[in-house]
């Protein structure tokens, strides 16, 4: 089972991880807690990493492709895993639909999880008093949305053209979205072994 987890910041993409990974045991790939390990390093590198995330701009497409087949590589996500904050570029969608191909893996679904603007800020503002991250100040988070909206969004189109793309209400108690983001799995999963 191969899932990637798309939505804006605050829109719920680590709380639903966690639980996705639990239920379907495979791995979690986040992008955000990679660098956020990454940064800590006293080199060139790690300051390079830490300046993108508190100024809320992205990392290199090659830093996180990278990392990403790295990761990939792994015995553990032979049978599947979460991507979680990647793809965020066009670039990175289209170099991990060529690592898919090249590896004979499927793609299963693309959850999505909407959000609106309004709510999302207020999230993050509250994390913001509870979590002490670098990158949830006022003006990281306008960036943040601004770069979501700019260069992430736009693959939402790409995923839907395949057939992918499943669009998750995601306003509401983390078990409320949880059991929506599986009944449409579930529903996908379904319908899809039906045309098989
Ligand atoms: P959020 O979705 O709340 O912004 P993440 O934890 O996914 O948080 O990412 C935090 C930061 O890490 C991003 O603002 C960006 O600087 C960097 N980052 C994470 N994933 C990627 C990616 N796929 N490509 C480029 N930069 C990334």
């Amino acid at each position: 089972m191969i899932i990637i987890l798309m939505g804006a910041p605050g829109s719920g993409k680590g709380t639903q991880s966690k639980r996705l990974v639990e239920y379907f045991g495979i791995p979690h790939l986040s992008t955000g807690d990679m660098l956020r390990e990454a940064q800590k390093q006293p080199t060139e590198a790690g300051r390079k990493i830490a300046a993108c995330i508190d100024s809320g701009r992205l990392v290199s497409d090659e830093l996180i492709l990278t990392l990403v087949e790295e990761r990939l590589s792994h015995p553990a996500c032979q049978l599947g895993c979460l991507l979680d904050g990647v793809p965020r570029t066009t670039v990175q969608a289209e170099r991990l639909d060529e690592l898919f191909r090249r590896k004979n893996w499927t793609l299963d679904h693309v959850i999505a999880l909407c959000v609106p603007q309004a709510e999302l800020v207020r999230r993050l503002l509250a994390r913001a008093t509870v979590e002490g991250r670098a990158d949830d100040t006022p003006d990281t988070i306008s960036q943040r949305m601004e770069v979501y909206q700019r260069q992430t969004a736009p693959l939402l189109d790409f995923f839907r053209s395949r057939g992918l793309l499943r669009e998750v209400d995601a306003v509401g108690s983390p078990d409320d979205v949880f059991r929506r983001v599986l009944s449409m799995v579930n529903q996908q999963t379904q319908g899809s072994s039906t045309r098989n």
